[in-house]
């Protein structure tokens, strides 16, 4: 209220006691009186609302102004107007912002007016809000598809209940909400609940092993659904996009299988892209630059090998363990079956009970060994062991008597099929008559072996007689956690360290 209006209603009182008096002195009749009196009224009121300058300008929202959207709507900019008394003075009208209607939340955008010299404002608040519900598609069988106008596809966040009726068919209620709260419902019956993916077979090998610059063609893979039968040409293969068989490394491709009624499964193949057959350290260097140790047990199990899972567990290193088939009996299973479920890697050493003019009597009796160790721990214990070293190493010297030349062709022939072989290249000699049983000897050869930056593969034994192994085995491990080394197994994904041969 501006002085001139106080000023108005002042005259207006004046004028109405005025008239008052005049009346109370007989000079007009009351009609007359009250005529007059509206009159004065009504010119106040007009001069209050309409005449420009009387009441400063006003800014109005149409709509409020505490506005609520809905999230994907537009903001109507028109919704404002600033008027002076009767004159639309909106064009002069500057907001500071505009509310971005895609995303939820409160904004506040605020109006000034420059007008005749003064600043006016003000404040407008307008909530964004998602009050629309996600839709369930049902699809095909039990598989589904849940879309929100606000998070897109959230499929994922879905709860199924599943309900078995009385008359043996099963109702599904799906559950899902997004992001605001809204919910959404939808249900419906099966015959039948298929549950289960489908399973891939790999054609081919698991473990592919090619050289720099050679092409790779994947053998692809057969995957068989429970419901929907073969399902393999619907399989998708993905090696993310990294594959390169012009540099050596190694490479992961996975394969994704999913039935009609959702149920995924995923298989993968590794391929090892290798510069040469044999001795490359260029190999081995860690990504991190911290040095691994990948502690290894030749010919065993054993009661030893026991021993030397209590220390491992004990600090929850974990290891290789290269068994050989003449160790493979109905009292060491319990020990291989430790060794898997204790999460190390249990590998193949040899299948024609470490005879060496019988392993590498010919071209394939190595293989063929391997093969039959590998089939009885797959038949044993559902595992399919693909790492191997071959007894002497790559470099052994003990094939030479009777098979000439044999080490020239028996890695690529591993290789081939599926297995990777691992020398070493930290020798504990405790394979050596002088060192197999001192323990300082054993652990000064590890320690002084060991390497940063690098993969380091450690040549140690379990058969029942090392138990000098065994007593060097914690200091071993205390030696490598004090220098910052970590520990590991070996599996498909370890590069190669491997020996040149010698017997070729
Ligand atoms: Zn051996």
């Amino acid at each position: 209220m501006s002085v001139l209006h106080i000023i108005e209603i002042i005259i207006f009182i004046a004028a109405s006691f005025g008239i008052y008096k005049l009346f109370k002195a007989k000079k007009y009749q009351i009609p007359t009186c009250l005529a007059v009196i509206t009159l004065l009224f009504l010119i106040l009121l007009f001069q209050f609302v309409f005449l420009p300058g009387h009441s400063g300008p006003s800014i109005s929202f149409k709509g409020g102004d505490h506005l609520t959207l809905e999230v994907g709507t537009n903001y109507d900019v028109n919704s404002v107007i600033a008027t002076d008394g009767l004159s639309d003075i909106t064009d002069l009208l500057k907001a500071d912002s505009t509310p971005d209607t895609t995303k939820t939340g409160e904004y506040t955008i605020r109006y000034t007016l420059e007008y005749k010299g003064d600043v006016y404002y003000k404040d407008r608040v307008v909530s964004v809000v998602d009050t629309t519900a996600p839709v369930i598609e049902l699809k095909e069988k039990t598989a589904f598809l849940a879309m929100d106008n606000y998070d897109g596809d959230i499929t994922a966040n879905v709860q199924v209940e599943t309900e078995q009726q009385k008359d043996g068919k099963y109702l599904l209620t799906y559950t899902v909400s997004d992001s605001s709260g809204n919910k959404t419902t939808a249900t419906r019956t099966v015959e039948t609940l298929d549950t289960e993916a489908p399973v891939i077979e790999l054609n081919g090998n698991k473990i592919k092993v090619i050289m720099v610059g050679e092409t790779y063609k994947d053998e692809g893979v057969k995957a068989i659904d429970n419901m929907d039968g073969d399902v393999s040409s619907r399989v998708q293969s993905d090696c993310g996009g990294s594959f390169k068989s012009d540099v050596a490394g190694i490479y992961k491709i996975q394969y994704t299988a999913e039935d009609s009624s959702g149920n995924k499964s995923t298989a993968t193949r590794t391929v090892h892209v290798l510069n040469k057959i044999g001795y490359d350290s260029s190999l081995w260097k860690t990504p991190d630059g911290k040095g691994v140790v990948y502690l290894t047990f030749d010919d065993g199990p054993s009661e030893v090998t026991i021993k030397n899972l209590d220390i491992l567990k004990q600090y929850g290193v974990k290891a290789t363990f290269f068994i050989v088939n003449h160790n493979y009996n109905e009292s060491t299973k319990p020990i291989i079956k430790r060794i898997i479920e204790e999460g190390h890697t249990l590998a193949l050493h040899d299948g024609n009970n470490h005879d060496y003019d019988k392993t590498y009597g010919s071209k394939t009796s190595y293989l063929e060994g391997i093969n039959r160790l590998h089939d009885q721990v797959l038949a044993d214990f559902g595992y399919d062991a693909r790492i191997i070293r071959f007894p002497g190493g790559a470099s052994n010297q003990v094939s030479k008597k009777p098979s000439p030349g044999l080490m020239g062709t028996l890695p690529k022939l591993m290789l081939d099929n599926g297995y990777l072989y691992y020398d070493w290249n930290v020798d504990s000699t405790d394979a050596t008559t002088t060192n197999a049983k001192d323990p300082v000897a054993i652990y000064n050869n590890v320690t002084k072996g060991l390497k940063q930056g690098r993969i380091n593969v450690v040549l140690m034994h379990d058969i029942k007689s090392k138990t000098a192994t065994n007593e060097a085995l914690d200091d071993i491990i205390k030696y490598g956690i004090d220098n910052g080394y970590n520990f590991a197994a070996i599996t498909e994904d370890t590069p190669l360290v491997c020996h040149n041969a010698t017997n070729v």
